[in-house]
């Protein structure tokens, strides 16, 4: 059976200093709520020049949190400006890294190709790809709104080796940021889509362990209603994960 995840990806918010602050702030809260890591796996997604303080306040303190990054080169090393290599991730201790945000995509211009290289470039460096997907309004209207998330994910996962191990994040770009969340019948449904692409292109074993998230406008009012869909595993949480308070009461929606 799959682990809840929560994650919270910060995006481009908190310096390093703010970043230790909120991560000691999370680690106290759930030290006092016992948190059980094996019972629902946390995880923070901060800025690239925030890993390295985070990963030595994780380890110094043993906080039970998972770290991530939010974007990684395709490439492996050379001549990239700016970018930043999956082995450079793994050597500060990066579990996972989100791939294909809609916020790249549509930014940065970054093809479902492009998304598909992250994801191979992370898995071979031993790096848990966070696969995000997901459909805009105008998608919506025209295709309903699975063919979208599904067509980016098979696109996405077509180069990873058999058994490799990663996360779908289904983030309506609609819901982003917007207040305007998907209803978790409207989540679990695309949720539910998402896992038979992966039956179909991956085979069950891979299809009933990978944990597939909802993402866009996540809060501690309604995360409950999302966990307890059948196909939704998780949160990817934006703007709630930089409230050290309010993060803490996702994670523990079980209460
Ligand atoms: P919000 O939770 O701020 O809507 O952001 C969702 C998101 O994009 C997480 O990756």
């Amino acid at each position: 059976s799959r682990t809840p995840f929560i994650a919270g990806n910060w995006k481009m918010n908190l310096d390093h200093l703010q970043a230790i602050a909120l991560v000691q702030k999370v680690a106290w809260a759930l030290k006092d709520a016992r948190h059980d890591a094996s019972e629902v796996e946390v995880a923070v997604f901060p800025p690239f020049t925030d890993l390295r303080s985070v990963q030595t306040l994780i380890s110094a303190d043993k906080i039970p949190l998972g770290l991530g990054a939010q974007d990684v080169s395709p490439h492996e090393s050379g001549a990239y400006t700016g970018d930043v290599s999956a082995r450079f991730l793994a050597k500060l201790d990066a579990q996972y890294v989100i791939v294909g945000h809609s916020e790249r995509r549509a930014g940065h211009g970054e093809t479902d190709e492009v998304v598909s290289a992250k994801s191979v470039a992370a898995q071979a460096a031993g790096i848990v790809p966070v696969i995000c997907v997901g459909e805009t309004a105008e998608d919506l209207e025209e295709h309903g709104a699975a063919a979208i998330p599904a067509a980016q994910l098979r696109a996405a996962i077509a180069d990873l080796p058999d058994g490799a191990e990663f996360v779908v994040a289904y983030e309506p770009v609609w819901a982003i940021g917007t207040g305007n969340a998907a209803t978790p019948e409207q989540a679990q449904e695309v949720c539910r889509a998402l896992r038979d692409v992966l039956r179909e292109a991956c085979g069950d074993d891979t299809a009933d362990a990978t944990r597939v998230l909802y993402g866009g406008s996540v809060s501690s009012q309604n995360v409950a209603a999302y966990m307890r869909q059948a196909d939704v595993d998780g949160a990817l949480v934006g703007g709630a994960s930089i409230k050290a308070d309010e993060f803490s009461r996702i994670v523990q929606f079980k209460k």
